[in-house]
């Protein structure tokens, strides 16, 4: 992972990181998706941060589970809305990312 961590990196950061993801959690051709347990292939599966970019959450692989495209969404409006609450000040961003790591394991 090169220095800036948030970015998406080159269209090759990201097939090594699918890659990494199949071999890690599945068989290296499919792996299950961490939410749903949908079955994923190279083509259908996603790299889902577990603590969002705008926490700083980076796309090293302790930060990265496979999800479908469908959960990574469904993710994504929740993370908006937990980040609604968080912008009302409820939560320090400690807490925060706390929180968000019991609710989506
Ligand atoms: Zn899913």
């Amino acid at each position: 992972m090169r220095a800036g961590g948030d970015a998406r990196g080159s269209s090759y950061d990201r097939r090594l990181r699918k890659v990494w993801l199949l071999r890690t959690f599945g068989s290296g051709k499919m792996c299950p998706c961490n939410w749903c347990r949908k079955r994923l292939t190279y083509k259908t599966l996603t790299a889902d941060r577990i603590v969002p970019g705008h926490l700083g959450g980076t796309y090293k692989h302790s930060n990265i589970v496979p999800a479908c495209i469908k959960c990574n969404r469904a993710r994504f409006h929740q993370k908006t809305r937990c980040v609604a609450r968080r912008r009302r000040g409820d939560y320090t961003t400690k807490e925060f990312a706390a929180l968000m790591l019991q609710e989506w394991r």
